[in-house]
């Protein structure tokens, strides 16, 4: 009996196991034509200084606006691009929309914004990724500068490819970030190595700095180590009025998160941001 018993749970097991690959199937296969579809968006979230108050730059987050399965975040398709290797023409996409808008929002607000785009690890490690962004800079005419490329801790493991990648993004002139600071694996070793612009604290680390002292030490000792290496720091997550006075106290330079503004369409930067 005990033996049916298994049976059976094992072969709803396997037309689960079924269904779930089939699914994945079909998800890689619409997510393979959602560029030629343009069902893949940019949103904007601004970072702004905290100082003046001012949007100085913005992040670009994809969307997958998916006529069958509706508006999906980038937690939820990524990581299959990322296995599939759609990530590359993906990514690709993002770096061109990017400076596509730096060049345009130049023009029509007549002053510099940066963007930065997020590079995932697959990306980051291919071998083309240097060379193509610099036939992007050089299409759009735009001051390399102005394009933030974020890259996590866990992109910059493997060193030995590492460092040719990054001295070779440094020669473009664009700006590099690590994102999500303090929450990969973080050796101050990469600092020194590397040619990093911005660190961008972590999320984590930036919710309940107002009411929890490990937070606050965290935070502060980033901005310090920023500060003292001649980095820009950048808070992200930021929700609350407190956050912002703690921060501006501590001396961060930038901030971004749901107080300013979340995530917004290009429309809506121009209704509601920059008007
Ligand atoms: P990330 O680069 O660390 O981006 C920050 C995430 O935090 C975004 O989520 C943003 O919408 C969210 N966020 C911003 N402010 C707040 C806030 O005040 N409170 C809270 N709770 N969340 C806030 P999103 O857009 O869902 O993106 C998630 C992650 O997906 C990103 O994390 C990034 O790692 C990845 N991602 C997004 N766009 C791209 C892309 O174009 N390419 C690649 N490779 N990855 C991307
Ligand atoms: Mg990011
Ligand atoms: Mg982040
Ligand atoms: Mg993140």
């Amino acid at each position: 009996r005990v033996k049916e018993k298994g049976k059976a749970h094992f072969q709803f097991y396997r037309s689960e196991m079924n269904s779930l690959i089939s699914n994945l199937v079909s998800l890689e296969t619409r997510l393979r034509k959602a560029i030629e579809r343009k069902e893949l968006i940019l949103h904007y979230q601004p970072q702004v200084d905290l100082k003046t108050g001012n949007i100085e730059s913005f992040e670009a987050l994809i969307r997958w606006d998916s006529k069958e399965l509706g508006l999906i975040s980038p937690g939820d398709f990524i990581p299959l691009a990322e296995d599939t290797g759609l990530i590359i023409p993906i990514g690709n996409w993002v770096i061109e929309q990017a400076c596509k808008k730096i060049k345009e929002w130049g023009i029509q607000f007549q002053r510099d914004f940066r963007i930065a785009i997020n590079i995932s690890p697959k990306q980051f490690h291919q071998p083309n990724l240097v060379k193509t962004i610099k036939k992007c800079i050089k299409k759009y005419h735009i001051t390399p500068s102005l394009l933030e490329i974020e890259i996590t801790e866990g992109a910059m493991q493997d060193t030995s490819e590492t460092i040719p990648i990054l001295k070779g993004l440094k020669e473009l002139g664009v700006t590099i970030s690590i994102d999500d600071f303090g929450t990969g694996y973080s050796s101050l070793n990469y600092l020194k190595q590397f040619p990093i612009d911005v660190l961008k604290i972590d999320q984590s680390f930036v919710s309940d700095l107002h009411i929890n002292a490990k937070d606050a030490a965290i935070t502060t000792t980033i901005i310090h180590l920023a500060d003292s290496l001649g980095l820009e720091v950048v808070a992200e997550g930021i929700e609350k009025k407190e956050q912002v006075e703690f921060l501006l106290k501590a001396n961060c330079h930038k901030g971004q998160g749901y107080y300013f503004s979340r995530p917004v369409s290009e429309k809506e930067i121009k209704e509601k941001l920059l008007y």
